[in-house]
């Protein structure tokens, strides 16, 4: 198998992906599976960052239009990207590597808070860091929040996990004429009004010219694969 060329990333891993069958909430048994492909991609000796969203328990938009301001959607929305660390820091551990939740938002009985060096002490230590609560504030998202901590921390990379094998021109599931494209620039998934990032995402991407990988999180094993340059992803930038 080929060798790694990458030092350090970030993973994006959507709410969505540890809802397994359920399709809401968290479901335990696909926890334990991302916990073990992510154990694996860090045994290559790869520093591993984690942001993890919260759509699978509450998004800021949907809960802002049952009337409640957005802001305070948005930090529910955030609050539940929490939840989300929390069991996917307890099930890497339990899967044999050492993981800390560093939240955006302060709430030191739960984790500790996010800061650069902390983050960059715990990456060094091989530990997988879990960037909980987004970027701490209101109106933007986690991928936002994935590139944000990826230029921050100098990864080398985003590694975007999605429901497909790369970026389309429309979604595949329901256009059967929907173009794959192999490589692209931001730019382009700028203007082509590519839905798999917003973007705010892209355009910090673009400026720190940081890419992103775009990969289907279906498959076991899949982040491993794409750190080894196997598998099928797009890249972006
Ligand atoms: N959120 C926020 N600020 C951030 C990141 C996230 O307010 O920096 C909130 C926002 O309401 C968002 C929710 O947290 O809808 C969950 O994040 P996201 O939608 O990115 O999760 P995903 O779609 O990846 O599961």
């Amino acid at each position: 198998m080929s060798e790694p060329s990458y030092r350090r990333v970030i993973v994006k891993l959507s709410g969505e992906a540890l809802t397994g069958s359920q399709g809401f909430g968290i479901e335990q048994a696909t926890v334990e599976k991302l916990a073990n492909d992510l154990v694996k991609a860090a045994s290559l000796g790869i520093e591993l960052g984690v942001v993890v969203g919260g759509g699978n328990i509450f998004r800021g938009v949907e809960v802002s239009e049952r009337g409640v301001p957005r802001p305070v959607g948005d930090t529910m929305g955030m609050l539940a990207t929490v939840m989300n660390c929390l069991v996917l820091e307890a099930a890497i551990e339990r899967a044999g590597c050492e993981a800390r939740t560093l939240s955006a938002l302060a709430m030191p009985a739960v984790c500790e808070t996010y800061n650069r060096k902390r983050a960059m002490k715990n990456l060094g230590k091989g530990r997988v860091v879990l960037l909980a609560a987004g970027t701490g504030n209101p109106f933007f998202t986690t991928d936002t929040t994935a590139v944000l901590r990826a230029a921050e921390l100098e990864a080398q990379a985003v590694l975007k996990a999605t429901n497909v094998d790369g970026v389309y021109s429309a979604d595949p599931r329901k256009d059967p004429k929907a173009k794959r494209y192999e490589r692209l620039s931001h730019q382009e998934a700028i203007e082509k009004h590519l839905k798999v990032m917003d973007s705010t995402a892209f355009a910090l991407a673009r400026e720190n010219h940081m890419p992103i990988i775009v990969f289907s999180i279906a498959e076991q094993g899949a982040i491993e694969g794409v750190l080894r340059g196997k598998g099928r992803a797009t890249i972006v930038g």
